[in-house]
Parts: structure tokens; sequence; C-alpha cells
């Protein structure tokens, strides 16, 4: 910078000087930002895989009581076996598992791996986004939030056979809001992809009925298919359902390898297949 001393002296040395002086300051300060920028962004990049654990103990509970329509809370109270109450200590995500060696500190009776699988399952999603999107810190909270509402919604279609309106509506919403901040000129091609998204699938599920006598398809594929419409845009639904399809018969080879008994009527949950696809396609843009 420009001490009070060097601008009086150059007050004296003509104005050419001085403007070589400021510029040359003004560059200074210009590259010590630009550089300290990406010093700040590095650890707020960090902040979603730190919070993930967190995140993954919250979609558990979500995961089981909302198909139960239980009330939600922020974290599970007690122990399932014993019913003791939980303390902050049982309660750290992955930490507490790890320490009490999957066994409850009160009736040592074995812990669900459940929580421990949704809390890595949140973890690696935050991991792998973080991993794709190097330095862009709302798209990267974007494909997080994206990515964690989709496995709560995979995990509770793939238990449970439906896909709670109380997560899927508020995702096409959230789609259509996310995409209205980061890129607002593409909102129209994303409010046009949420009303194809489930009016495809709707039309489909009306066909599929008329033509079986049966339902084959749920109108909760429906509802996610509309809001893949508002986070991907139009363009890209065929390849969401395409991908979505490979994953599907992908899952019922490994099932049948594996034993299972798989007929034509057998019932395969799509929710799961469609939030593989839909992820992928947000995180690798065609
Ligand atoms: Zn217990």
């Amino acid at each position: 910078m420009i001490s009070p001393y060097d601008f009086c002296h150059y007050v004296g040395a003509g104005d050419k000087a001085m403007d070589a002086e400021f510029g040359r300051a003004h560059d200074r300060s210009l590259t010590l930002l630009t550089s300290s920028v990406p010093m700040l962004v590095m650890p707020l990049m960090l902040v979603p895989v730190l919070l993930a654990p967190f995140i993954g103990s919250f979609l558990g509970v979500l995961i089981r009581r909302l198909p139960d329509g239980r009330e939600i809370a922020i974290s599970r109270s007690a122990c399932d076996t014993c019913g003791h109450p939980l303390g902050a200590r049982d309660l750290i995500p992955l930490a507490s598992f790890l320490a009490l060696r999957g066994r409850c500190r009160h009736c040592a009776a074995l812990i669900a791996c459940f929580h421990p699988a949704v809390e890595l399952a949140a973890l690696a999603v935050a991991a792998i986004a973080t991993w794709m999107i190097e330095d862009d810190l709302p798209l990267l909270w974007a494909a997080c939030g994206l990515g964690w509402t989709l496995l709560a919604l995979a995990w509770i279609d793939a238990e449970h056979m439906r896909l709670p309106d109380i997560l899927t509506l508020p995702l096409l919403i959230a789609g259509l809001a996310v995409t209205g901040w980061l890129t607002p000129e593409d909102l129209p091609a994303h409010a046009l992809g949420a009303a194809t998204g489930y009016a495809s699938i709707a039309c489909l599920a009306f066909a599929y009925r008329r033509l079986r006598g049966r339902d084959g398809i749920g109108l909760g594929d429906a509802k996610l298919l509309a809001a893949a419409g508002a986070w991907l845009g139009w363009q890209p639904l065929p390849w969401v359902v395409l991908l979505a399809a490979l994953v599907g018969i992908g899952i019922a080879l490994t099932a049948r390898w594996r034993g299972a008994a798989m007929t034509g009527t057998t019932a395969l949950p799509f929710g799961p297949c469609l939030a593989v696809a839909i992820w992928t396609i947000f995180l690798y843009p065609a």
C-alpha cells in the first residue's frame, strides 16, 4: 500500500508515477484477494463432509419414523431393546457406535447396524459430491441436499414400497428454488421438466392398469420423476428413466443370482433406481 509519506513524495513527482504506483498497489491487493479466496473456500467445502454423519443420524430417524407416521425428533431417544434413554455421548454419529463396539451401554444388546449404515451412506454422499464439485460451494450444498433426500427416499421405498409425499413434494419445490437461485435462465425448462416428469409416469401407470388390470408403477414414482425434472430440466429425463431401468434390471438380476424367486409380478421398488439415476445425472451433466 502507499504510505502518507510516499503519497506526499509522489505529489511532487507528477501524476504518471503516482498512477503507476496506484496501479501496482491495486494489482498487489487484487492478487492477495484472489489467492486468499481458495484458502477461504477450501475449509467451507469440507463443512458438508463434517456435518454428514449428523445429517445421516437425522435421516435415520426420518427413515424409521416417517413410514409409521410417528413424530419426527432431531435424534432417536432410547435404546431399541431396553428403552433406556440415550444421552449425548450415546448419540455421536459413528463415533458412539465404534466406542461402544456396537452394544448398548446399559443392556449390552447389539445396536442395529441401521443407524451407522445410514450415517456412513450420508457421509459417502457428501464425500462423492465434494470430490466431484471442486470449487462451487452453492452447487456442493445443492448436490448434498439432493443426495441426502434421495438417500432417505430410496431407503424408505426399499423397505416400505412407497415414497412419502412429505419428502418428494418439498424436493420438487427445492429443485425449482435452487434452479431459480443458481441458474434462473433455466427455470422454464425445469418447470416443464417437473410437469413432464409427473405426466409421463402417471400416463404409464394409467396405461399399465388398463392393459394388465393391476398397478405396475406408483404415483410416488411420478412425483419423484417430477422432482427430477425440477432439479435437472426436461431434457435429461429420458436418460434418468433409462439409467433407472438399467439399475433396476441390475438389482433384479443380482437378486435372482442370489436365489430370490423373480417373476413378472414380483414387486420391485423403483424409487431407489430413480434416486441413483437422478443423483448420477445431477453430478455428471451430459
Ligand atoms: Zn439397551
